[in-house]
């Protein structure tokens, strides 16, 4: 979606201010403004080598949350990029679950040295503070709350610092949450109060893909798996007896449910097509390659859990916490994905229309996006 090339004129390179025509800027741009973005901030400060951009995608449920990961990047357009696309599906989940929030994400390009890992988070502390409260910062790949404990120190913008008890590991949260859509869709689809004997075919047994088969197997659920890393495949059939596949195998599994837990963009023509199940309920982020697939299962009546709303999980115990409050109402609220998904099924039976489509046009009319 971005065009990364940039072009420059002929001026000689001894012009104090050559005419750059930034291509990048301009996809970047048109991007964030396609994604409906608010404000993008950018920080620079060469005494601690901090590299970061700030971006709010919403304001008008409240404060924009979203966590703030540090990693390497081979050009900074691609830490924008990852920014505004992270960024504006914190929005749509905080939304959609209901949370007194917009959603934000901050990205700190990791510095091949870092002199100073305390003035880095410190100085990126101020960054946030000088925000004035519009963004809320939390952990993500690459921070923890030692470095929340840090920016604690120059901004009460933070959340998930030591002092908020704030597990570093969302994924069984999430997986909570994504167990929850599951138990809601066998009871809509199937009819069944319990997922007892219900057979769910998971892809990826990463971080949540352990966690849900975990959950799902203290439930009786039967689990086929399936990873392209062998050793975490391996470690869920010692743990949980779970069947395993082939990677390209798992979209074809006979079973009730298909849990994408891997990857992104993984409903296709091509997968849609050999999908046996009648429901689909994981954890990956953007699994509709496309936005018009989510019609085509619901067009072939295959009940889709759309994932920004079942895998908030990590973002609505984030939003607990700066709350104040603690992890028994992280649980009741991440619980409550049954009831508000399940509404979702009703309301797209109701009216004949897609999951996703009905769970955006909601999201959309509590961002007041047009
Ligand atoms: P992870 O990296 O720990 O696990 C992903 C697993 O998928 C890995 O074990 C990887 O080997 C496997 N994989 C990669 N390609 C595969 C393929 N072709 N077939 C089968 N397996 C494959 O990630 P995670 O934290 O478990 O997250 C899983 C998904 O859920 C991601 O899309 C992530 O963005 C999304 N998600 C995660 C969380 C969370 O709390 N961790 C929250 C929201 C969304």
């Amino acid at each position: 979606m971005i065009d990364s090339t940039s072009e420059r004129s002929n001026t000689s390179k001894h012009t104090a201010h050559p005419h750059v025509r930034y291509t990048v800027a301009d996809s970047l741009m048109r991007y964030a403004e396609f994604l409906g973005y608010g404000d993008i901030h950018i920080k620079i400060d060469e005494k601690t080598g901090l590299k970061a951009i700030v971006a709010i995608h919403n304001l008008s449920r409240g404060p924009a949350i979203g966590g703030c990961r540090m990693v390497s990047y081979q050009t900074i357009d691609k830490a924008m990029e990852d920014a505004l696309r992270l960024g504006y599906m914190m929005s749509y989940k905080a939304a959609i679950n209901n949370l007194p929030h917009g959603g934000a994400k901050a990205v700190i390009v990791k510095p091949k040295v870092i002199k100073n890992h305390e003035a880095l988070f410190e100085k990126f502390g101020e960054f946030v503070n000088e925000l004035g409260g519009r963004y809320i910062t939390a952990v993500d790949s690459g921070t923890s709350s030692k470095e929340m404990d840090i920016i604690a120190k120059r901004t009460p913008f933070v959340t998930c610092t030591t002092q908020s008890g704030a597990d570093g590991d969302p994924s069984p949260l999430t997986a909570l949450g994504v167990r929850r859509a599951i138990e809601a869709a066998v009871k809509f689809k199937i009819g069944r109060d319990s997922i007892e004997g219900i057979h769910v075919a998971i892809q990826g047994a990463g971080h949540v893909g352990y966690y849900l088969a975990k959950e799902l197997h203290a439930l009786g659920a039967t689990l086929t798996m399936s990873d392209i890393n062998t050793s975490l495949l391996q470690r869920c059939v010692d743990e949980f007896s779970v069947m395993t596949c082939h990677p390209d195998e798992i979209y074809s599994v006979n079973a009730d449910v298909f849990s994408p837990c891997a990857l992104g963009a993984i409903l296709n023509l091509k997968t849609i097509k050999q999908l046996k199940t009648p429901i689909v309920a994981g954890s990956a982020n953007n699994q509709l390659s496309h936005h018009h697939y989510g019609t085509l299962l619901h067009e072939r009546g295959i009940l889709y859990a759309p994932d920004f709303l079942i895998n908030a999980g990590g973002l609505i115990h984030v939003a607990v916490l700066y709350a104040h409050s603690d992890m028994k109402k992280s649980l009741e609220q991440i619980n409550n994905i049954y009831h508000t998904v399940y509404e979702i099924y009703e309301h797209s039976a109701r009216e004949n229309k897609a999951t996703s489509e009905i769970a955006e046009r909601i999201a959309r009319d509590r961002l007041q996006l047009r």
